[in-house]
């Protein structure tokens, strides 16, 4: 190929994938194909001096700045890394290093996958937080960086200094923000290092504070340490969060064994790393080995492939949600990634499917984002068989057959008959779901077995099942003890605090803490019916696009009918504020292993429970605490190689009081 076409071709290719990366916070395109596009383009504009043009991606450092945030002019220049996909890459730059330094030895650090900030302090105090922007220019985060619990906002000694490091979402907040948001149809992170550059970026702090950002430094500016090693344990000194991880290496051969070390217990890690970071340790050498306008020579970035399977995609179907929300879903031949199996992922819309290029019986890349959720990484062109079929987005709900309609600015399409059937058995399954109503024995399953009987199309018939107990007990595999279970459990959730039932009527982003907060503001569901946009958005931790969709939902004149009928049934509408608890169990999912002295199993997972906690049965990534007690089982080491917090006895009633 024409080489300035190429040329062309990557520049346009960089430019676009880099504004979706760094603007958006949306990428669409892999960082590994990313990366080597980059390199692809850096080799021929080396090769061919007279292609490179003062405005390649190849010049620059990271993004645009965004303009609603005020600009801030870096103390130095924060710069990026060059990156190596392969050991001979490696041993290539211990080879340039020690052409200047032959007694150049290595600091290997985690390259956590996040984004960069600079901190300042001044007289001790944290002064200013910025992002990287474009190396010279970045953006002032100060008060969303404030929110960040491990960043001291004061230091000993009133030093005025500058740290630099990386802001990151461990993966537990990452799924819990995603499930949050699936739970509210909003649209998901791609990875931990989106969900992150999303928070910090917030423009209402309150939001990046409920995200649960991490943050560790990795370089403090204009200090004394003769290593990067001394400048990494000072600043764990200074009360400056490290990660600890790093090794000292005399050779290339030792930093390789790093990386396979590290490669190794990455799965297991609370937060995404994506690659390893190898830097001269003696800053002496520094100045010696000199730097280029995006790069110091002095440090490289290993990066990792990312676990990638390939697969087949046999089909797509595609899902109705509560709100009506179509999600088409790419059902492949099942492979393990990363310990699990799985045959399905979401597709997430039209565009991403066409801006993949997928067709039916494509060969294609599955990896699982985050470490956790499946997606499609893009399919083996070369791969696509003759009998390959291009998607083509449905145009009639699966379901109910009615039109389905893509509303303006969205990428989405939606089925807006009110009485389809997925649609309804899906806002009956949420309504009685374990974080919002919460009804003990009206699962999935039930409601759809109910539903296909014709005993359930809304909320209230759930309460008015006991009216059809004859013939309901001659249902196929229920039978009368299941039924009495289901109909006791209905009527005690009617006594439900107030902060469920609105969760349960599944109003558009009025996720579960939106409506706990509604319900200590308001006190009951009148006054949340009457309360106007003003007073709902004054809230703090609600803003008017919420406020917006609440004001609609109470004034739409189903709405009021239903809660009418609600309260006719008997349903508690008014909020009980001792009833909550928080403690250190609020929203901690707990596993408890062998026996506990003080108590029974059922007392201290309602005790759990009477916090907002819950206690399951099995060990998983999700896990944060395994109760210790006696005789614990295989729960304990799993929990242990899964770095889980395990506590004992002693230290569980003490939280429990607490
Ligand atoms: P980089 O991420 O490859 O490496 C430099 C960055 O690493 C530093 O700025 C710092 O923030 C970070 N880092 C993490 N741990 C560190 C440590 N211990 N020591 C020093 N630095 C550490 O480079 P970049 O310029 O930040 O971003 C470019 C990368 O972003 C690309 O390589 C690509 O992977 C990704 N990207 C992807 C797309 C896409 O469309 N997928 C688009 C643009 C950029």
């Amino acid at each position: 190929m024409d080489k300035l076409k190429r040329v062309n071709e990557l520049k346009e290719l960089l430019n676009k994938a880099s504004y979706e990366y760094y603007v958006l916070d949306k990428p669409t395109m892999e960082d590994y194909e990313y990366d080597h596009l980059m390199d692809e383009l850096i080799k021929l504009e080396n090769e061919n001096p007279s292609l490179k043009t003062p405005d390649s991606p190849t010049n620059k450092i990271g993004g645009e700045i965004l303009t609603k945030f005020e600009k801030v002019t870096h103390t130095t220049k924060m710069m990026s890394l060059s990156d190596a996909f392969s050991y001979d890459e490696l041993r290539d730059f211990d080879v340039r290093v020690k052409r200047d330094a032959p007694n150049a030895t290595y600091c290997c650090e985690l390259k956590i996958d996040g984004l960069s900030v600079a901190l300042r302090y001044n007289n001790g105090l944290l002064d200013l937080a910025a992002t990287r922007g474009n190396g010279i220019v970045g953006e002032n985060i100060t008060n969303n960086v404030k929110t960040i619990k491990s960043v001291p906002l004061s230091l000993n000694n009133n030093l005025t200094l500058e740290v630099r490091g990386e802001i990151f979402m461990p993966k537990k907040s990452f799924l819990a923000l995603n499930e949050e948001r699936a739970l509210n149809e909003e649209e998901l992170f791609a990875n931990c290092r989106n969900a992150a550059a999303g928070s910090i970026r917030q423009l209402d702090s309150k939001i990046a504070a409920k995200r649960n950002l991490d943050v560790f430094l990795y370089y403090l500016l204009d200090d004394n340490s003769k290593t990067q090693e001394d400048a990494l344990r000072s600043m764990t000194e200074l009360g400056f969060k490290v990660n600890q991880l790093y090794r000292h290496c005399n050779t290339i051969d030792e930093v390789i064994a790093y990386i396979e070390d590290m490669g190794k217990i990455r799965p297991e890690l609370p937060y995404d790393i994506d690659g390893i970071v190898i830097k001269v340790n003696e800053k002496n050498l520094y100045n010696i080995i000199g730097e280029t306008v995006k790069y110091p020579k002095w440090a490289i970035a290993y990066k990792f492939p990312p676990e990638e399977v390939k697969t087949k995609l046999l089909s797509i179907s595609y899902q109705v949600g509560r709100s009506g929300v179509i999600t088409p879903v790419a059902n492949f031949k099942s492979v393990f990634v990363q310990g699990s199996l799985i045959s399905k992922a979401t597709l997430h819309n039209e565009d991403y499917i066409q801006n993949k290029d997928i067709h039916i019986n494509d060969t294609v890349i599955i990896r699982k984002a985050g470490d956790v959720i499946p997606e499609v990484v893009k399919v083996i062109k070369e791969e696509r068989p003759a009998d390959a079929i291009k998607f083509k987005m449905i145009t009639n709900c699966p379901c109910c057959g009615s039109k389905l309609v893509r509303k303006a600015g969205e990428a989405d399409y939606y089925c807006l008959n009110e009485d389809c059937s997925e649609k309804q058995i899906n806002r009956l399954v949420h309504f009685a779901s374990k974080p919002a109503y919460d009804i003990d024995s009206l699962g999935d399953k039930v409601v759809e077995q109910l539903y296909n009987a014709g005993f359930l199309r809304n909320i209230p018939d759930i309460f008015k099942l006991g009216e059809k107990y004859d013939e309901l007990i001659e249902l196929p595999g229920l039978g009368k003890k299941s039924i009495d279970k289901l109909l006791t459990a209905i009527e005690a959730s009617k006594n439900n605090n107030l902060d469920r039932l609105l969760f349960g009527l599944g109003i558009r982003h009025c996720g579960a803490k939106i409506s706990n907060i509604l319900c200590k503001r308001f006190k009951n569901i009148d006054a949340i019916m009457q309360a106007t946009l003003e007073e709902i958005a004054n809230i703090d931790d609600i803003g008017e696009v919420i406020a917006r969709e609440v004001v609609e939902y109470m004034q739409k004149p189903e709405s009021i009918s239903l809660i009418n009928e609600l309260r006719d049934l008997g349903l508690k509408l008014d909020f009980d504020m001792q009833e909550i608890k928080e403690n250190y169990f609020t929203g901690k999912k707990c596993v408890l292993t062998g026996t506990l002295e003080a108590m029974g199993r059922n007392e201290a997972k309602a005790l759990i429970e009477s916090f907002g906690g819950s206690l399951s049965e099995s060990v998983s990534k999700k896990t944060d605490v395994l109760i210790l007690g006696v005789n614990p089982g295989s729960k304990y080491e799993k929990a242990k190689s899964l770095g889980i917090y395990i506590m004992e006895e002693k230290e569980f009633l003490k939280k429990i009081q607490e």
